[in-house]
């Protein structure tokens, strides 16, 4: 380094022991008050967070005229968009939700916990609310002198406001949860009303409290003791991994520098605690990768800018693998055993799922045999039997269906010479007889087929077997 560039390097020592000396690195034992800075990753962090806008706004798209997508739990339906998915259907979103556990562990053992740091619900909205702390009480500093004044007119002012912000926010995630549930339309017109469900009414005070406590006061606390993927995600890494780590190589012997003693022989780390204070869980990256960590890369941001203002190369906290970090030849992520191992059940979720929805069939069809009495012997000597066809239509519009049947006999229907109206989205009995020729049956049992098919242009289909029962004396008259 040039007697100028050292110069500068130490004003720059300077100013960020000024800026930072204040810190404290809190170990858990009272509040964590980050320091929020600029940077790209908190760029990238803001981006991937607005995910949740989904959340937020989906409910509020329209399909034709009901909600494109809801969870109606009375009435035991799932709305996709123009799907109606019923209990029994039920498989395909279990296949969805192994695609999304799944994506996760492929994830992690590419990345850590990178959906922690970047799309987590706890920690997303802890940033949220930090924000708004930030935004009302200052940076750091002030807040904790604010949180050791005396109550006064300002505390009280400044402090309740923020918790009226902390509990609209909660107020909004509660009502916007509920609105997956329950036609957003309908659940704004009972809250205006003060006419909601009860059932509405304890989720919404139940998320009130749920995100005013665990993201305004418990934050950081819920990922080290309460969330139960920090546990597991140990056995997801490995040594390829790639997360925020600290180049010891690099960094080490770290210490603190004046003016004078720029030239000693240490690492790049200048012991600022930058990295320290900006992590929102007060993990110490320093001292190697901790349960605490959720991989939100704020240290890098922290760290970077401190090495920009030394003259040094940025990266002395980076995203890198345990191997990256030893000098080792670092395996890319198609060459994990485990990685194929998650892609494989990823792929079979994907399939199945998409299998599923794709087949999902617009009609089902049930019969049930009336069995009191099992048959009727006519006059005439033919044989008569009494079904019940369920027809479920699983699309949202109702429609008329043609029903026959079919046997190796002659069949005569009675009871679906005209179409039947079938209606949206649920479940329509038709009763009929069935009548066979003595004549025509070889045995007492017949097997049968009864089929529905929609007279529209779409031209829904659906078939289920069935059997047609005549007395035990057609057996023995067919005896040879
Ligand atoms: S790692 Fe970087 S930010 Fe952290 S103390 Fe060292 S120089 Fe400061
Ligand atoms: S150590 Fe760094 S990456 Fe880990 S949580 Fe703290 S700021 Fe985020």
């Amino acid at each position: 380094m040039t007697d100028s560039s050292s110069l500068i390097a130490a004003k720059a020592v300077e100013d960020i022991y000024t800026e930072v000396g204040q810190w404290h690195v809190n170990v858990g034992e009272e509040k964590i008050h980050p320091k929020r800075m600029p940077g790209r990753w908190r760029n990238i962090k803001w981006w991937s967070s607005s995910v949740w806008l989904i959340f937020f706004l989906g409910p509020y798209l329209r399909w034709g005229d009901r909600q494109a997508v809801l969870f109606d739990l009375p009435s035991q339906k799932f709305y996709l968009f123009g799907l109606t998915v019923l209990p029994q259907d039920l498989w395909i979103l279990s296949l969805i939700l192994l695609f999304f556990a799944i994506l996760l562990a492929v994830v992690t053992a590419v990345a850590g916990r990178v959906f922690c740091g970047f799309f987590c619900f706890q920690t997303v909205w802890t940033d949220i609310y930090v924000a708004i702390e930030e935004w009302l009480e200052g940076s750091p500093r002030q807040r904790q002198k604010l949180d050791e004044a005396k109550w006064g007119l300002n505390k009280i002012r400044t402090k309740g406001l923020k918790h009226l912000l902390w509990l609209l926010i909660g107020l909004i995630t509660g009502i916007s949860f509920v609105a997956w549930f329950m036609d957003a339309q309908v659940l704004w017109q009972g809250l205006w009303s003060l006419s909601l469900p009860s059932e509405a009414v304890i989720t919404i005070s139940a998320f009130v409290v749920g995100t005013y406590t665990l993201a305004g006061f418990m934050r950081e606390q819920t990922c080290l003791w309460l969330c139960p993927y920090s546990r597991i995600q140990g056995v997801m890494v490995d040594q390829f991994t790639v997360l925020p780590a600290y180049d010891v190589d690099r960094g080490e012997p770290r210490g603190r520098r004046r003016k004078e003693a720029l030239a000693e022989n240490l690492g790049d780390c200048i012991d600022c605690n930058l990295c320290v204070a900006v992590c929102p869980t007060g993990v110490d990256i320093r001292q190697g990768q901790q349960q605490g960590c959720i991989t939100c890369a704020l240290c890098i941001d922290a760290c970077d800018s401190v090495m920009d203002k030394l003259g040094r190369p940025r990266g002395l906290i980076r995203y890198d693998s345990l191997n990256g970090l030893e000098g080792q030849k670092q395996l890319p992520w198609y060459k994990r055993g485990r990685v194929w191992t998650y892609l494989s059940i990823l792929t079979f979720a994907v399939v199945g799922g998409s299998y599923g929805l794709a087949t999902l069939d617009a009609l089902e069809l049930k019969v049930i045999q009336k069995r009191q009495p099992l048959y009727v012997t006519l006059s005439d000597g033919s044989i008569q039997n009494r079904y019940r066809l369920k027809i479920l239509n699983k699309v949202d519009k109702s429609m008329e269906v043609v029903i026959s049947a079919k046997a190796d006999a002659e069949l005569m229907l009675i009871g679906a010479d005209k179409p039947v109206a079938v209606t949206a989205s649920g479940v329509t009995a038709h009763d009929l007889f069935v009548r066979v020729p003595k004549g025509d049956l070889a045995a007492s049992t017949l097997p049968l087929t009864f089929s529905v098919k929609s007279i529209d242009s779409r031209q829904w289909y659906a078939e289920r077997e069935a059997v047609f029962i005549a007395p035990a004396s057609v057996d023995k008259r067919s005896e040879p």
